[in-house]
């Protein structure tokens, strides 16, 4: 392609809402063959809600989200805004819901939070984050745990003083477009893979929701960076999109990395190519303005 053919394709680009940053960008994408798609936040809204609370404990609903709330206001994980804004339905006053104060607060990355409230320990995460502080994860709480699992929705477990008190559902719905979109990718021969720091259950039924095959799930940021290189490695030219702070190694890691308008500033500074209107279609509508580019002139 000329100069003049990729000034002309970044600019109907930028019209189009993909902000393509240089002509490397816009060459590369027309040899990707393979997709990694991030899942929260990329794949699906990224605006999780609480669906479901079972307590295992003989406490009122109203003590046990203000614990919880407590611990997780310190937290800026999606999970935890989306725990927090339940917990606001319990207080007096909705508007200025006054936690009572977390000493010690600890967040563990991929895991969940912990932290003092009242006296008490307040755990919050996923099961391994109970398992490795040596709590015991009853039977029922293991069934609630695979029953929102199957749902796609992500449970999440709540310990107070070494027990588990109680199980959130959080559900984070597809976007409208997502499986479409895997559909169209796959009849122009593309193929789509999914990473996520969620849970293998949850993972397996948003994948299977989405029509994605292969999944890697309760991925740590650098791990997601491996499996883009592996990808290489065998041969693939990878795009990766996502909206993380966690997805940023693997969006430097692809040959073209892709990020959703409205992710976070460190996303969007590690990709080349910004979806500006934050719709997974533009994924294709990049892939093409590509292919027009650089096959038409050879
Ligand atoms: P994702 O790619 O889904 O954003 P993360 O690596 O951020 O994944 O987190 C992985 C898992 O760790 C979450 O699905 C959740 O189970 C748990 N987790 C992380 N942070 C929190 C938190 N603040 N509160 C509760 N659970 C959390
Ligand atoms: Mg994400």
């Amino acid at each position: 392609a000329t100069p003049t053919a990729v000034m002309v394709g970044t600019g109907v680009g930028a019209f189009q809402g993909v902000l393509i940053k240089g002509g490397q960008a816009l060459e590369s994408a027309h040899k990707v063959n393979c997709i990694v798609f991030d899942k929260t936040g990329t794949l699906t809204i990224g605006k999780p809600v609480v669906v479901n609370t079972r307590l295992l404990k003989n406490m009122v609903l109203q003590e046990f989200y203000e614990l919880v709330a407590a611990a997780e206001v310190n937290s800026e994980h999606p999970l935890a805004k989306a725990i927090v804004e339940y917990a606001k339905k319990f207080r007096e006053d909705e508007e200025n819901p006054a936690w009572p104060e977390a000493k010690h607060f600890e967040s563990i990355t991929g895991h969940g939070v912990k932290a003092i409230v009242r006296n008490k320990e307040i755990i919050v995460g996923n099961k391994s984050l109970i398992v490795e502080h040596s709590i015991a994860v009853p039977i029922d709480a293991e069934e609630i745990l695979a029953e929102a699992e199957g749902l796609a929705q992500t449970g999440i477990l709540i310990a107070i003083d070494g027990e588990v008190a109680g199980v959130l559902s959080i559900s984070d719905p597809l976007k409208p477009s997502a499986r479409e979109v895997i559909s169209i990718l796959k009849s122009m021969k593309v193929r789509s893979i999914m990473v996520t720091g969620d849970n293998w259950g949850t993972a397996n039924s948003i994948a299977k929701e989405v029509g994605i095959e292969t999944i890697i799930a309760e991925a740590k940021p650098d791990q997601k960076a491996e499996k883009v290189k592996d990808l290489q490695a065998s041969g693939y030219t990878v795009a990766m999109v996502g909206d993380g702070i966690n997805d940023s190694p693997a969006l430097v890691a692809a040959d073209v990395g892709m990020a959703i308008g409205a992710g976070t500033d460190i996303a969007i500074e590690a990709a080349d190519i910004v979806l500006v209107k934050s719709n997974l279609e533009d994924v294709i509508t990049a892939i093409h303005l590509s292919r027009k580019t650089f096959t038409r002139l050879r």
